[in-house]
Parts: structure tokens; sequence; C-alpha cells
């Protein structure tokens, strides 16, 4: 076995069936193959492993051969260092432009298993393909130039991406104040009514205290902790979307019933602000598979928001109409503020609050009431576990003129055959 033979390789390939091949039939003849599927890891793993050879793939994600070549030459120990290109790229051109990036050879995929070890054998004793003068200037123009494109577009892709994460990060700060809000509304309320058992149980006689005192104390106490653990399963759930860990339990669904309910639970709140809520056609709605108790987080999301967003006297209509054998559609319609097209996509992501801040009251129901801006996002995330869609309509937010909004829902009847709309 001779010293070539021992020799350290490196194979920067993010294909693995050509990474596989490569390395097997170069180890079967004593080389040691170390493999990279992109180009840091290769960058890293050529500066860890110091191989006699590179051999270099040239489409890769991340930085191309080319670019890496073109690193690789800059540091130590690898300027004269064989590095051979090894591309499924064969168009006019490709060669002189990896050979003017800096590479010592280029050869083709697929590789014929014959003659490729033979090939690596005379780079490493010392085979270097020529290139002349004319054609390496060319070449190594066109090389920069792509290199500064690559450039221009990497920095404007980081750009956005850094506008958006200072976004993210301002939605989050705006929501550790909601949070803290909705849950100090509460907590009030909770020390407040056990200040008030304190001061009845001190001044009681006899240690004995009215049962009308304390049932008024115990439902005060209840309607605080109910708040707060409702904020925080709002937190937990959005929590669960976000990482793709919401689990459903699936059973037959009537949507008729969840809506019933909804209606129910908004009687008081609806009638208290001369509201009208209104369902048609959700009863003749078939059976549908899904996760009730989800289901209805979301819609009591849309039929909640709908009321929030609609000033006292409007109206609120949900309509249910099956669309096929497969697919049943839901349309929440209000008469309230509306929402300006460019925010449409926005609403259901999580923490947008559009122009809440400003309004923000701890009220779930009052017009234009405060909310954590996680509701749509959260039934966003519950709908297309369902393999469903939500879409909203509306032409404009004017509190003047009340253009009102329309929300859609499609859920499939059967979850596990279909994906609603697709
Ligand atoms: P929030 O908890 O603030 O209500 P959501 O995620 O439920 O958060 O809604 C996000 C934003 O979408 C709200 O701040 C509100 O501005 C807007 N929105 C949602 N539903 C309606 C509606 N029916 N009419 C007008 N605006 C709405």
């Amino acid at each position: 076995m001779t010293d070539e033979n021992q020799a350290t390789i490196v194979y920067i390939e993010d294909d693995m069936a050509s990474r596989i091949l490569v390395q097997r039939l170069l180890s079967s003849r004593g080389y040691q193959v170390h493999v990279a599927a992109d180009g840091l890891e290769g960058i890293n793993l050529a500066r860890d492993t110091e191989p006699r050879l590179i051999l270099m793939d040239i489409n890769l994600p991340g930085m191309d051969g080319r670019e890496i070549t073109t690193r690789l030459r800059s540091l130590p120990n690898f300027a004269d260092m064989p590095i051979v290109a090894l591309t499924a790229n064969n168009s006019p051109g490709s060669r002189e432009l990896a050979l003017a990036a800096g590479c010592t050879g280029f050869l083709t995929k697929p590789i014929d298993v014959a003659t490729f070890p033979g090939q690596v054998r005379d780079f490493l004793e010392g085979r270097v393909e020529p290139l002349d003068v004319t054609e390496r200037n060319t070449h190594l123009q066109l090389h920069a130039q792509n290199l500064v494109e690559r450039l221009e577009t990497n920095i404007r892709k980081l750009e956005s991406a850094n506008k958006r994460l200072v976004e993210l990060d301002r939605l989050k700060s705006d929501f550790i104040v909601l949070v803290s809000h909705e849950l100090r509304t509460p907590l009030t309320l909770i020390s407040g009514y056990a200040h008030l058992l304190d001061v009845q149980m001190q001044s009681a006689s006899a240690g004995t205290l009215p049962i009308e005192a304390l049932s008024g104390v115990s439902s005060g106490l209840q309607s605080g902790i109910n708040r707060m653990q409702e904020v925080i399963g709002e937190i937990i759930n959005v929590s669960r979307i976000a990482s793709g860990t919401l689990d459903l339990s699936l059973g037959p669904v009537r949507l008729g019933d969840l809506v019933n309910r909804i209606q129910s639970d908004f009687a008081e709140v609806c009638q208290k602000r001369h509201l009208t809520l209104h369902c048609s056609g959700m009863d003749e709605l078939p059976l549908i598979e899904g996760d009730g108790n989800r289901l209805r987080t979301a819609l009591e999301n849309v039929v909640g928001n709908a009321i929030k967003y609609t000033p006292d006297e409007g109206s609120v209509v949900v309509v249910g109409r099956k669309v096929d054998d497969e697919t049943v559609a839901i349309r929440v319609r209000d008469t309230g503020i509306g929402i300006p097209p460019e925010e449409h996509r926005h609403i259901f992501e999580q923490f947008y609050v559009l122009g809440a801040m400003a309004h923000h009251s701890t009220s779930k129901s009052a017009f234009q009431g405060g909310g954590l801006g996680i509701g749509l996002a959260i039934t966003k995330g519950i709908i297309e576990a369902h393999h469903g869609r939500i879409w909203v309509e509306s032409d404009r937010r004017d509190s003047g003129s009340m253009p009102g909004s329309t929300f859609h829902i499609l859920l499939p009847i059967r979850r596990s055959i279909n994906s609603a709309g697709d």
C-alpha cells in the first residue's frame, strides 16, 4: 500500500447517495474519507482533519463549491492543496469557472467507478488542470460578479429577517405587558375577595359566618381563578401551536351543538350590549371528525371577536353550509369596525394586536375590549390541525361607517383523509 493510498480525503457533497458511493469506493482503496454535507461543515472538517485532497461538489445549499474553494485558498495550509470539483453541472464555462475560483481540477458526476480512483490518485500526485491567462481573467471576473451578487442577495435576506425579528421582539414585549395586565386584574379580584373573607371572619360573631356572605366570596374567588386559568390556557395553547405539538383528541363533532353552546355563553353579553347573535344552517351540518373542545375554542374566538369588534346594537351572523361530501363551511359575519386588507394575514399571527394596545381594557366582551393578540393564532392553529382553512374578508377598518368583517372557515368532514380547500 503506497503513502497516497493512506491519504485523508475530505468530500463536501449534499447528496447522500454520492457521498456513500465515493466514500465506499475510495475507502476500499485504503483512503480515509471524511464527508460533509454543506460548506461550513466542510470548511471545519477540512481544518480539523488536514486532508491531502478535497473533493468538492459545486451546487451546494448555502455557500457553493466555488465559494468554499475561494475561502479555503485564503487559509494557511490550503493554498496548494488539491481541491477537485466533482459536479453534475457540465455546462459550458463551468469547468473554467471552477478552476478560476481555485479548483485544481474538474471531474463530472456520475463518476466512472473504474477510472475514478486513478483520477483521484493523479491529483494526489500533483496533477493540475491548466487554464490560460485570458480564460482565467475572464472567469475570475465572472466569479467575482457571482460572489457580489450572492452577497447582495444574502444581505437583503438577512436585513428582512432582522426586520421581522425586531418586529417579533416588539410584539413579544407588548405581549408580556398585556399578559401581566390580564393576570393582574383577576389577581386583584382574588385578593379583594380574600381580604373580604378575612374581614368577615374577624367580625363574625361566635365564629359563624352567614352562608350568603360565604357564597358571594367563593363565587368572586372562582371567577377570578377561572379568568387566570383561561389566560394561562391560552398561553399554553399558543406555545403548543408554535412548537407544532398541539394534540387533538378526535371524535365525532356536532358543530351545531358547539355553536348553540357558544350562543348561550354570549347571550348575556349580547343582551347587555343590544347585539343580535343569529345562527343558521349549523344544525343541518353533518357530524365531522374533530376535537370538539378545540373546535369550540376556535369558534368561540371568532364569534367572541365578532362581538368584541362590533358596537352595541350591531349584529353577528353565523352560517353553516355543507360544501360537498367532504367539506363543511362556517361563515361568521359582523357589522363591526372591519379590518384593513393589509392586516388580513397578520391578524392570524401570534401576538398581533391591531391597534388594540391603545384601546386595551381587560373586558373580553366590551366593544374593542382587550385581548392578548393570540386568539386568532390559536384559532388558525386549531383549524389547520384539522386540515382546514380560515381567512377573512373585510374592505377596511372604519369605526364611523362600520364596514364589518366576514370570517370563513372550511373544515373537512373526515379529517384523516382530507384537506379542506387543497
Ligand atoms: P385579540 O386578543 O387582540 O382580540 P386576536 O388574535 O383574536 O387578538 O385578533 C387579532 C386582531 O385582529 C385584533 O386585535 C383585532 O384588531 C383584529 N380582529 C379580529 N377579529 C376582528 C373582527 N371581527 N373585527 C375587527 N377586527 C378584528
